[in-house]
């Protein structure tokens, strides 16, 4: 049994980690300031003597010891990033750097759950670990993309200067049930609209791509990385490589809902990427991962959930 700290634990993957950890017969510190995080998220795990709730925000420092560190905490969906970019912005660099003291201070292996924003908006298709990407510094992006990719040089900086044992997880976008319903995020927003028969809103004409993966499949990913041989750190993509655009989503997602929602057409944000799939051959290789579920398997597990709201 480890004692482990899953900060942004009451969040969308957050949340599903720790029902994870304590199913595997782990003890659980889950740590959050419930800026997008649900209670609810974690309500059933509350009576659990081996899981503990602790309402902070990592951009202030605390001591805790613990084994290994789950660094989850920042808002995902850009909605909600874009809301306080500062704040996102001290959340990713003043929050790593709290997490990674702490580990220091602990002697706990860290994972950093980044993101296949550090891409930014890429030239490569599809994205290699080694590529280093194309991101705007100054755009409304930049709060998420920068503070991400800064909080990997921290962790490869700790990692070089003080033999921290880290672990970096470039994820790819990930969905699935207990995603909140107003998070702003491509799959949620076309669910909740076609279940009420709401215009689905495609930004920019719906040509764009991401690739999606089911929350299962994610954090199966996740948890073989952090247990993985310490001379694996990363940077490792986990993601799910099919590849769809957007339009092609918001039409199985009105097949799979029955729904009489309109398509409606909406101004592309700045910066928005054109294209994301991920090259899985490192997770393959190193973790012997790679997901299982298909977007149509996934997605009728999400609606189920948004309909049983
Ligand atoms: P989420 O918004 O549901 O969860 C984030 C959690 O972090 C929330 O519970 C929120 O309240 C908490 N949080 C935010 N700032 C905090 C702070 N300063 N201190 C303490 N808690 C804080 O998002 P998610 O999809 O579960 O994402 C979890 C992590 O995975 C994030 O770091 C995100 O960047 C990363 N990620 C997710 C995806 C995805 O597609 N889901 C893709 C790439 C990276
Ligand atoms: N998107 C959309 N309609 C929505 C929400 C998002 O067309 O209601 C598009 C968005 O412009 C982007 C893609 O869907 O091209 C994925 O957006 P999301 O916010 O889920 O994640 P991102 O990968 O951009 O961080």
């Amino acid at each position: 049994m480890k004692k482990i700290l899953v900060t942004g634990g009451a969040g969308f993957l957050g949340s599903h980690l720790c029902d994870k950890l304590l199913a595997t017969g782990n003890e659980v510190i889950c740590l959050d300031n419930l800026y997008t995080g649900q209670k609810k998220n974690i309500y059933h795990n509350l009576d659990n003597p081996r899981f503990e709730f602790i309402r902070h925000d990592i951009v202030e420092p605390i001591r805790l010891e613990v084994d290994q560190i789950y660094n989850l905490a920042c808002p995902a969906s850009p909605v909600h990033y874009q809301n306080n970019p500062v704040g996102t912005t001290k959340t990713c660099v003043h929050g790593s750097i709290n997490m990674l003291g702490l580990a220091k201070r602990a002697g706990a292996r860290i994972l950093q759950a980044s993101t296949s924003e550090v891409y930014g908006d890429p030239e490569v298709h599809p994205q290699k670990e080694e590529y280093r990407g194309s991101v705007n510094p100054i755009g409304i992006r930049s709060c998420y993309d920068e503070g991400k990719r800064c909080a990997e040089t921290l962790f490869f900086d700790y990692h070089r200067q003080h033999d921290l044992e880290i672990k970096v997880m470039r994820i790819f976008n990930t969905y699935g049930p207990r995603m909140h319903p107003d998070d702003g995020r491509v799959v949620s927003n076309f669910i909740m609209q076609a279940l009420s028969g709401k215009d689905i809103t495609i930004y920019g004409d719906g040509s764009q791509t991401r690739s999606f993966c089911f929350v299962d499949d994610l954090l199966d990913g996740m948890m073989k990385l952090m247990n993985s041989p310490t001379d694996f750190t990363g940077p490792v993509n986990v993601g799910n490589p099919g590849e769809f655009t957007i339009k092609e989503l918001a039409e199985m997602v009105v097949e799979m809902t029955d729904s009489r929602s309109k398509i409606s057409y909406q101004q592309l944000p700045q910066d928005d990427p054109m294209r994301r799939r991920p090259d899985i051959s490192i997770a393959k290789e190193k973790l012997d991962w790679q997901p299982t579920i298909k977007l149509q398997e996934g997605l009728k597990k999400t609606i189920e959930y948004f309909k049983s709201l």
